[in-house]
């Protein structure tokens, strides 16, 4: 299997909540290499421009007005299999379908509000990862 590179996003529901080092702790022991990290806040245009696949979704306002509210943790996390791993220790989108001991069924608290981004295909992690790392060489 080949070595990969994922996005990770801390959004600001566990930011607020102090979930940041618990977060990272269940990434570490997923075996997952913390590769690069920015803490930073984002502008709506800057969520919006993230989150662009979505703007025809119902959600779309609600979700840049969230993740532009505070502070996040923006990570390239490194591994096997990296970008399937991280969405499986994620949990599923909504935290009431998500497995026991996952990142959502652990932390957030809503569909909307729901602890953690991953990417969902190494195209899209490569994207991600240059929106937020374009200085890296990283991906
Ligand atoms: P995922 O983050 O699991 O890849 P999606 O790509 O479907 O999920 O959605 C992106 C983000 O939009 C979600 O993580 C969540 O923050 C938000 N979202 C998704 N569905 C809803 C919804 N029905 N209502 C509000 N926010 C939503
Ligand atoms: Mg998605």
């Amino acid at each position: 299997m080949a070595i990969e590179s994922t996005l990770s996003i801390i959004k600001p529901d566990a930011v607020e909540n102090n979930k940041i080092g618990a977060i990272l702790n269940l990434i570490e022991e997923a075996g997952l290499k913390i590769r690069a990290m920015r803490m930073l806040k984002m502008n709506p245009e800057v969520a919006g421009g993230f989150y662009a696949v979505h703007k025809e979704r119902p959600f779309f306002g609600e979700l840049v007005e969230f993740m532009s509210r505070g502070p996040v943790v923006v990570s390239v996390l490194e591994g096997e299999n990296a970008v399937a791993k991280y969405r499986e220790i994620m949990g599923a989108t909504n935290p009431a379908e998500a497995a026991e001991g996952t990142i959502r069924k652990l932390y957030a608290s809503s569909i909307g509000e729901n602890a953690v981004h991953g990417s969902d295909s190494l195209e899209n992690a490569k994207i991600g990862i240059a929106y937020f790392f374009p200085e890296s060489e990283i991906g």
